[in-house]
């Protein structure tokens, strides 16, 4: 069976490996067609740092010491990024140690109060000046914005039991917060729901509501009037990522790949090939046409790009020229990519804490609005802390991502040293950053965002449909988006990678079945050597 991958991200590179080492076909019957002139995709670790993924969202089960008993729930519970690292692990030293650097010790975005606050990660400015860690605008204002979160969860709750649930996959967070939440008492509480939108990739216009339903399940026990020590954030469970703390990687994301790589993978990648046009020929192959004019033909593809390729695939016209059904085209057109873009700039000296992993930054909604650019939040990673390098990573997603889409990087990189400048009280920052590297993976024609989330109406059958084959079982759909337990990461790309070689062997079970079937019509007589030797 010749097979073909489209995308030599961690999906493609995973999906190649494990097909290569269940030794169900040879390298020479592998080719995969990767249109950058590099591997990795979202993830491109550059002159040490990460353009794309950086983190590793949860260790899951503590790799090499707790590996051999929890066994149970593997796929849940074990993130498969410490599966490869462990590959590159010298012996008798452990993955974690060697590989990762603990930044926090649970998902900062999701849980600011126990993670952020009471871990010292944070170091917050508004008009001018640091917050004082120990002001009391911090605990209420995040107390206002678990409440808030809470009545849109008991709202969503209420739908789901007066059978109106496909309604919340219609509203979004934003209506929510407005119908249910009340106004906003403390310009900080918008801060925390920033973090939240960090998180998910997207404005809380753009999240469903559905994503909030039974998250809490006693009401009793987070009622309004808990008491300043209660630990609110453990109400709102992680979503997407793993048990453990959340890391970045000593060497780079890429780290997490090479391993991937061996055992002749590296050497089926043609990099440069964006492939440009495909189809399922009346032979029942599949036949690939890439930009240089080279034409490959498979028995089998799986197509990696990601939801954004696929969908400017599909409205051009002419990249799938045997049509695929319409539940593919209905479930292409409700996926979004969310935007996340990085603002990494280098200062000739550090005038920030040194020790927080991050620096949080609000101001006015009145103020955000009379500079037209950016929103009253913005969230700062320190990559002193982490990784000693003089640079802070602003990150700017979901409204500020989109505002900052297509801009100019002095457009850009000036907007966010303005929010700096005046949250932090400084005037004269511009000279002293001395370099500054904005990403443009929305801009980029092959990831057209940064990752993939279900946008308001976008229902779990459009996920479902997203994951089934075409063409006869010959065209698998992998990636990211097709997971939608862990989408948006790079280890719902390495599941992605597993289920598609899953989803080929099937295709070359069905094969060999019908291949054996062929011979058992044929006369007893006859014994062609070569189809009982694939039977
Ligand atoms: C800025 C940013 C930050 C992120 N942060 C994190 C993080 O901290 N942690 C985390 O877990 N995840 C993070 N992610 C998400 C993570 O990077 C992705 O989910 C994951 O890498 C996707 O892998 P993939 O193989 O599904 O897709 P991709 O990596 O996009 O691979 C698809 C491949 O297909 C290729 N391709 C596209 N079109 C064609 C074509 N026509 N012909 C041939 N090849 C084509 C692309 O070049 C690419 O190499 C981040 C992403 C971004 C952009």
């Amino acid at each position: 069976m010749r097979v073909a991958i489209v995308g030599a991200g961690a999906s493609g590179l995973q999906c190649a490996h494990s097909l290569l080492s269940s030794k169900a076909i040879t390298p020479e019957q592998l080719t995969i067609l990767e249109a950058r002139d590099r591997i990795g995709g979202r993830v491109h670790t550059h002159e040490g740092y990460d353009l794309g993924a950086a983190w590793v969202h949860g260790t899951g089960a503590d790799w090499g010491r707790r590996n051999n008993n929890n066994k149970k729930n593997d796929y849940y519970h074990n993130n498969p990024m410490m599966k490869l690292l462990q590959k590159t692990t010298p012996v008798g030293a452990l993955a974690d140690q060697h590989h990762l650097r603990c930044v926090c010790n649970g998902n900062p975005w999701m849980r600011p109060q126990s993670v952020l606050h009471q871990a010292s990660q944070i170091q917050l400015y508004q008009n001018g000046d640091p917050i004082d860690p120990a002001d009391p605008v911090i605990p209420a204002s995040l107390r206002e914005h678990y409440t808030r979160l809470e009545k849109v969860t008991k709202y969503g709750n209420q739908l789901y039991a007066q059978g109106r649930g496909l309604e919340t996959a219609h509203v979004s967070l934003q209506e929510a917060l407005q119908q249910e939440g009340g106004p906003v008492q403390h310009s900080l509480t918008l801060f925390y729901q920033h973090l939240l939108e960090c998180w998910y990739g997207a404005a809380a216009s753009e999240l469903q509501l559905c994503e909030f339903i039974d998250e809490l399940n006693d009401e009793e026990e987070h009622s309004n009037d808990v008491d300043d020590d209660h630990q609110w954030d453990t109400t709102y469970s992680p979503e997407g990522d793993f048990y453990g703390p959340h890391c970045t990687l000593q060497r780079g994301m890429i780290s997490v790949l090479e391993p991937l790589l061996c055992d002749g993978v590296q050497e089926r990648v043609h990099l440069g090939e964006p492939v440009i046009r495909m189809s399922h020929t009346e032979n029942d192959t599949i036949l690939l046409e890439t930009q240089r004019g080279s034409l490959f033909e498979a028995d089998c593809c799986v197509l990696t790009m990601p939801a954004g390729c696929l969908r400017d695939a599909l409205r051009q016209g002419n990249f799938f020229m045997t049509p695929l059904s319409s539940e593919k085209q209905e479930a292409i057109e409700f996926l979004q990519m969310g935007t996340y873009k990085k603002v990494m700039m280098t200062f000739d000296h550090i005038f920030w804490p040194t020790e927080p992993a991050f620096l949080g930054m609000v101001r006015s909604l009145e103020a955000s609005e009379s500079s037209k650019n950016l929103g009253p939040s913005l969230l700062l990673d320190n990559l002193w802390a982490s990784q000693g390098k003089p640079c802070i990573e602003a990150v700017l997603f979901g409204h500020d991502g989109t505002w900052a889409t297509g801009k100019p990087d002095e457009v850009i990189r000036d907007a966010v040293l303005d929010f700096m400048e005046e949250a932090m009280g400084k005037s004269d920052l511009r000279p002293h950053c001395i370099d500054c590297h904005i990403t443009r993976w929305e801009e980029d024609p092959y990831s057209r965002g940064a990752y993939s989330s279900m946008k308001l109406g976008c229902l779990l059958r459009h996920a479902e449909d997203l994951r089934q084959p075409e063409w006869n079982g010959r065209l698998i759909f992998s990636g990211e988006a097709t997971i939608t337990e862990f989408e948006g990461s790079v280890h719902a790309a390495l599941f992605s990678g597993m289920n598609a070689k899953d989803n080929v062997l099937r295709l070359l079970e069905r094969e060999e079945g019908a291949a054996s079937a062929k011979v058992a019509d044929q006369p007893s007589n006859s014994s062609d050597p070569k189809i009982l030797s694939i039977a």
